[in-house]
Order: C-alpha cells, then structure tokens, then sequence
C-alpha cells in the first residue's frame, strides 16, 4: 500500500524531539497562550517575512476572523473560487456575508483574474484567493483589481505555506494570509492549529482581541469575539517542525518534477502547469485524467493512495443552494472537478513508490479505456 500520505514517516524522523518538547510544556504548566506560540508567531513571521502573525486554533477561524477585523458581515459580498475547501466559504457565511464564485483557470485550477471584474458589485468589499495545492495565484492582477475598486484581500494560503508569487511569500500580498496546521499541511500539527500574517499593526492587534474573547485585555472586552487560541502542545510541536520545512517542501518539488518526467509520454495524462516566476510548494500533486472515478476504484483496489479534492465544487453543494448559482454557471470548474486525482506526496515518498504509482496510474488508464470500449 502507497498511502497519499504517511504521517508515520515523518514521526520516525523527528519523533524524539517532539516528544521532548511536548514533555517540556507538559511539565511548565503553560498551555495556553504561553512562550512557545509567542517563539512560534515570530519564528513564522521571519520565515514567512511578514511583520506580524497571530496564532490561532485553525485555518478556519483565521479566514473567519480576518473577515471580522476587516468588518466584513451582513449585506457584504466576497468573490472566491468554488474550487476549494468549504472552509473557505464557511467562513463568509459565519460572519453573514455572501460568497460570490468566480471560475477556475483551468492551468492551475485557481481563481481566473480576468474572470473576477465582472463580479463584482456595490455590495463586493473583499477577494479571497485560494492558492490551492500549493500553487500561487496571479497576485499582480488580483491586487491590481482590488486596489481599483477599493476591495479588501483575504489570501487562503492552508495549502501554501512557504510558496511564493515572484518570489514573495503568498499571504503577504493581500491585508491576512490565513494558514492551517491541520495534520496533513505541508507544516502540520497534531491536532488543529491556524495563524494570520499582516503587515499592518491595527489588523494584528484587532486580531489579538478577536480571538481572545474580544478584549486585548484580561476582563475587559470591547466587541464579540471568540476563543481561538493556539495552544503551546501544538505550538511546541510545530516550532520543532518548522526548521524542516523549507528542505521538506523542497522534497515535495523534486517529487512533483519526478512525476512530470514518469508522465512525460503519456497523452491522457494532464501534469499540473507552474506557472511563471511562481514557487508552488505542492501540497497536493494532482492530475487530470479521463474514466477518474473508475481509475480511481482500480488504484485503491491495488493498494496505491488516490484522492479526489474535490469531488463536488463549492456552488453545487446543498449549504450553497440558497445562492442560486446552478449548473452550467462554472464550466471549468465543474469539468475539472470530474477529471482531477491527487496522488501520493509527501516528503518522504520513494522513487521506487514513485515508479509505482506512475505505472499502476497508467495501466488503470488503459485498463478503463478498453472496459469502456466493450
Ligand atoms: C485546510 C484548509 C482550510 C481549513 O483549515 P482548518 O485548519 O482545517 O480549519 C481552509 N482552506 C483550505 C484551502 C484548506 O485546505
């Protein structure tokens, strides 16, 4: 069995110092809110260069709570890709604004710049970019647009930390980039984690407020807020992963590249496109392929790891119904939906599994052709 991912591996590598470090915390009865998130917050901010960032419990709130320091809520509109995690969405929708979808390119499967003028309204205030798998976005046009038109940016960057856009780090274009150390990012977790960068003062400390019951401080408090805290376990553990994660997602591109070779003759098979003067730190190595649900039952049936992110796009889902945008509204992204696979990636995959999973991926390919031919 190739797993998409094997957590396990990477525990094999640095277990001992991360058992040490959780020790450490166990033992100084600071769990919340103590030297290690603030070690990590400047540690990410230098890495990541970036003035500030706030450590918070996931990528969810931090793409929530970035909408509220902006004062994004009812009556708003936010234009985003519907190719994407719905938590993505899900944070529009809790501060009581309305997403508004704009489609893919389908090079990259991120949001379409040339795409985004025409959505927008008098009720627009902000543009979330995803960079998903790990690709940058078009940065340069994106903020060209928000600038003209007065709108805030909110990047996603929960699968992105580390890559850049001619060469600046994603997150640092808009006003927040939003990351999340769920367990199987790039720089993950073992539990739930998130952060904001800014670069403007006034965000952070507003930031600071929010997800600390609103007040920045103890027992006073001046607006709604919630308790989003990043907690020292997990902050213990990602300061110990982070000196790592440069040469890991350097891994990831040398595996990525290997795969284009292994693919290099296959016509069926579309690689991913990186794009110009782009650092893309592939969270995810995904293709396009013909009969993918099909190819997709026959590689796990012969033990190789296969994902589908995502099966169904953002607008068609049921949560999204209410907004209108039916079938038929988001060509690419619905095509691309139905032809994508993420396969195995992880820093510690083998040329060997690589072979593997390149031929198996293949025959399956074949395979389904000429089930579907008789
Ligand atoms: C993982 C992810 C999120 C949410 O992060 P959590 O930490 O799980 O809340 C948001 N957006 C994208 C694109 C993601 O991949």
């Amino acid at each position: 069995m190739i797993p998409i991912i094997d957590s396990k591996r990477q525990y094999a590598t640095i277990g001992s110092e991360v058992e040490k470090a959780v020790c450490e915390v166990l033992r100084s009865g600071s769990y919340i809110l103590g030297p290690n998130a603030k070690a990590l917050e400047s540690e990410l901010a230098e890495f990541l260069n970036v003035k500030y960032t706030v450590g918070l419990n996931s990528g969810t709130d931090a793409l929530h709570l970035a909408l509220r320091a902006l004062d994004i809520g009812a009556g708003d509109e936010v234009i985003t890709t519907a190719f994407t995690f719905v938590a993505t969405t899900e944070a529009i929708g809790i501060v009581g604004a309305k997403p508004v979808f704009v489609d893919i390119n389908p090079d990259t499967f991120n949001i379409d710049p040339d795409k985004i003028e025409a959505a927008i309204t008098p009720r627009t205030k902000a543009i979330i970019p995803v960079h998903l798998y790990g690709q940058p976005c078009e940065m340069d046009k994106i903020m060209d647009i928000a600038k003209r038109h007065n709108l805030r940016v909110i990047e996603d960057c929960c699968q992105a930390i580390g890559a850049t856009y001619k060469g600046q780090t994603v997150g640092t274009f808009g006003d927040f980039g939003c990351l999340s150390f769920y367990p199987t990012k790039n720089l993950g977790a073992m539990g739930d984690g998130g952060l904001l960068m800014m670069n403007s003062e006034t965000l952070r400390d507003r930031v600071v407020a929010l997800r600390n019951h609103g007040g920045a401080v103890r027992y006073h408090h001046d607006e709604i807020g919630v308790n989003s805290r990043l907690d020292e376990i997990q902050a213990a553990i990602l300061r110990v992963k982070l000196p790592h994660l440069k040469s890991w997602n350097e891994q990831r591109r040398k595996h990525a590249a290997y795969y284009n070779k292994l693919f290099a003759n296959c016509a069926d098979i579309v690689t991913p496109v990186e794009a110009a003067d782009t650092y893309c730190i592939y969270h995810q190595y995904t293709v396009k392929i013909p009969n993918r649900d099909a190819v997709h039952q026959m590689l796990r049936d012969r033990g190789v790891g296969a994902m589908l992110y995502y099966p169904i796009p953002l607008h068609l889902q049921k949560v999204h119904e209410y907004l209108g945008v039916g079938k038929g509204s988001l060509p690419h992204t619905e095509k691309d939906t139905e032809l994508v696979i993420s396969l195995p990636m992880f820093p510690e995959l083998t040329e060997e599994e690589q072979d593997t999973v390149a031929k198996t991926l293949i025959e399956c390919i074949e395979k389904s052709k000429s089930a579907l031919a008789v």
